[in-house]
């Protein structure tokens, strides 16, 4: 049976934002920074990079303010993973930063049967709301870019609304846009503290994409109700 209603995530849910490992994204990134770095460092210091964005996020007290402002975040992480491997040069890490945001966007794109999917689910019945964290300007370049807006009943991006994941407004405010109730949504997403364990604390049901195919980690905070691969597994039996 369909559910009432569905809040979906975006990044990393529905759109595909990087290719590979994060890791390699940063090492990617560093392709074009081989006659400052050197080809033989280019291998450590994404390992470097990779490692202060890890330990950058996840500082839970920081996230919010961080991800309302990537392009200076990732300038930060970029200063505080090259002081690991002893380059202190902050027009680097800015370029470095920047680079890592150019390449993204420009890997990014939606993942298999996104569009077919959501518009079967409207066409069943199933309302639908996109509940995105992140800032005005580039949540809403992807929601154009992908051609997401015309396909939800809702959409709420954090910088817009004040509030987002996993604060329980963000859940709240998105089932009532929606005339909808704990009992009968589904949250579907790829942040198991966002899309499971903070919607399953409020009674919704809560749908892990396991877009990297990894399986849940041993230290999930919550076990998800159900985990899919791909998007296409959402509407089996329905
Ligand atoms: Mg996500």
């Amino acid at each position: 049976m369909p559910p009432q209603a569905i809040l979906f995530d975006m990044d990393d849910t529905l759109i595909s934002s990087f290719k590979g490992s994060p890791r390699d994204v940063w090492r990617r990134t560093l392709d074009e920074f081989h006659a400052e770095l050197g080809h033989a460092a280019l291998d450590a210091t994404a390992d470097a990079l990779y490692a202060a964005a890890l330990e950058f996020w996840s500082d839970v007290s920081r996230h919010k303010q961080a991800r309302l402002d990537l392009v200076r975040t990732r300038r930060e992480i970029s200063g505080l993973g090259l002081r690991r491997v002893g380059v202190e040069d902050e027009t680097l890490a800015h370029r470095i930063g920047d680079a890592l945001n150019v390449l993204r966007d420009r890997e990014m794109t939606l993942f298999p049967h996104a569009h077919e999917i959501l518009d079967h689910l409207r066409a069943a019945g199933v309302r639908l709301a996109l509940v995105t964290n992140g800032a005005h300007e580039p949540q809403w370049e992807k929601i154009r870019r992908f051609d997401l807006a015309h396909r939800f009943d809702h959409i709420q991006v954090e910088g817009d609304v004040g509030f987002g994941k996993p604060e329980p407004e963000a859940y709240f405010h998105a089932l009532h846009a929606l005339g909808a109730d704990t009992k009968t949504a589904w949250m579907v997403g790829d942040n198991l503290e966002w899309e499971v364990a903070a919607p399953k604390r409020l009674g919704i049901h809560t749908v892990w994409h396991d877009h990297t195919g990894n399986g849940l980690p041993d230290n999930a905070p919550a076990q998800p109700d159900r985990i899919i691969r791909g998007l296409a597994e959402l509407i089996e039996g329905f």
